[in-house]
């Protein structure tokens, strides 16, 4: 048999650091990554045959839990006809009419073939439509490796220490303005002294890497206001968010409509894929109807839309959201408690069918500084604990954690009772 570790040293020969994607590295854990061979429902399994809960599901899409088997046979079925045309399609129509449906404020919308491509484009658009080439982001929020926006970045940046990287040209960083998440005077003075200089702001409307933050109130309305009074872009990120924490993403849960609206992850079904879109004012700026450029070679790709379209299709189901949010609040539940009578301090948040656990005996995580002023070695030897009884968590304090509606009660217990199990010997260490 062909163990993790193996593969893992044979990966790194030709692949940097092993990984096509920094976070899976598990830097810093002390361990080699797990090497995964299939997954089915809220399980995966490694090339060694151990089961894991999964708590990551792709970082986000598998909300239906792995190889959802209406989403595979729709796969099936189009694999058939064909892998790309480059030219228009019928499903590509049927995805955007279905995106606009579900995510009102998108009049239009564009699809990509990731979530780094999606806030590139928005952010090329805004400064086109406004003339403007400031933007603002907020510290810890991720948006993808676009140059202007690996400025004080979070997610698997943050996890390896280079929240701002080396590559990025300094004449572009120096474009984009950082502000504290959450910090509702922050965003109200920079707006006062040079609102009118700001082509865009772009946020996660729940902060989902560096760890889970949901906004404070007032938080979103204040980005509104000013961007409205400003003639700025308000840009929402809901690459995470978007049919996650609701059906129509966390505009729809917050109640606040942005300008434009970044998707990936559950739109594509597990297949590489991501959209923009939102006024049709905007929109109408790009090519071909107007002059910003932006285009892709395989975008709106048939087996992408199948799989997307299918799994957008499930997750209208009659309270499928408010199901997804109660098994989130029961598993959060249960870990409080059981760290509670533990002695161990630990805060959890939660939003729809996202979460977030943080060791910390702070009253509040609401930012970047709280959030990197948690325990990062009792993180270290929970993760270590619970992968050993068997469940899968997201390999960094930096990233949120995600449910699927296939995780089921006995899941849910099981990994409670690993966490009793992993507390017990944190407390005793
Ligand atoms: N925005 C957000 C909020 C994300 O969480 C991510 C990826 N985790 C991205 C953008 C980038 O998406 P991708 O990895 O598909 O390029």
């Amino acid at each position: 048999m062909t163990t993790s570790s193996q593969l893992f040293e044979r990966a790194q020969r030709h692949i940097p650091g092993g990984v096509n994607s920094p976070v899976r590295a598990f830097k810093g854990l002390g361990m080699a990554p797990v090497f995964i061979e299939r997954a089915q429902g809220p399980y995966l399994f490694d090339v060694e045959g151990q089961r894991y809960i999964d708590y990551v599901g792709s970082w986000g899409p598998m909300i239906t839990g792995h190889a959802d088997p209406d989403v595979l046979k729709a796969v099936h079925e189009r694999v058939e006809k064909g892998l790309s045309f480059g030219t228009p399609t019928a499903i590509e129509t049927e995805m955007a009419d279905l995106i606009c449906t579900l995510v009102p404020s998108m009049d239009m919308v564009r699809m990509v073939n990731s979530g780094t491509e999606a806030t590139m484009s928005a952010i090329r658009l805004a400064r086109g439509h406004t003339g403007r080439d400031r933007i603002v982001k907020f510290e810890g929020c991720y948006h993808g490796h676009v140059d202007s926006l690996l400025v004080k970045a979070g997610s698997g940046a943050l996890t390896h220490g280079e929240p701002s990287s080396p590559g990025v040209p300094d004449a572009l960083a120096e474009l984009t303005i950082t502000l504290p998440y959450n910090d509702i005077d922050a965003v109200r003075t920079l707006f006062a002294e040079r609102g009118d200089d700001i082509a865009a702001v772009i946020v996660e409307p729940v902060a989902g890497n560096m760890n889970c933050i949901p906004p404070v109130a007032g938080f979103l309305e204040a980005l509104r206001d000013v961007t409205d009074a400003c003639g700025s872009v308000l840009i929402f990120d809901e690459v995470m968010t978007g049919f996650r924490v609701a059906l129509g993403g966390a505009q729809a849960h917050y109640g606040i409509t942005p300008d434009l609206t970044c998707l990936g992850k559950i739109v594509g079904g597990g297949m590489p894929v991501g959209a923009f879109g939102g006024k049709r004012e905007i929109m109408a700026k790009l090519s071909p109807l107007g002059p910003v450029y932006q285009a892709g070679t395989l975008a709106g790709n048939p087996l992408a839309m199948s799989a997307g379209l299918t799994l957008l299709n499930k997750i209208r189901a009659p309270h499928f959201h408010e199901r997804l949010a109660d098994k989130v609040n029961q598993l959060c539940d249960g870990l409080e408690a059981r760290a509670r009578a533990a002695g161990i301090p630990l805060l959890t948040h939660r939003a729809g069918g996202m979460f977030g656990v943080f060791f910390t005996d702070q009253s509040a995580v609401d930012g970047f500084e709280q959030a990197t002023a948690c325990d990062a070695e009792a993180f270290r030897r929970f993760f270590t604990l619970m992968l050993e009884h068997g469940v899968y968590l997201a390999p960094s304090p930096y990233e949120a954690g995600f449910m699927s509606a296939a995780h089921s009660d006995d899941d849910i217990a099981h990994t409670l009772q690993a966490a009793e199990e992993a507390f017990a010997r944190m407390a005793a260490a």
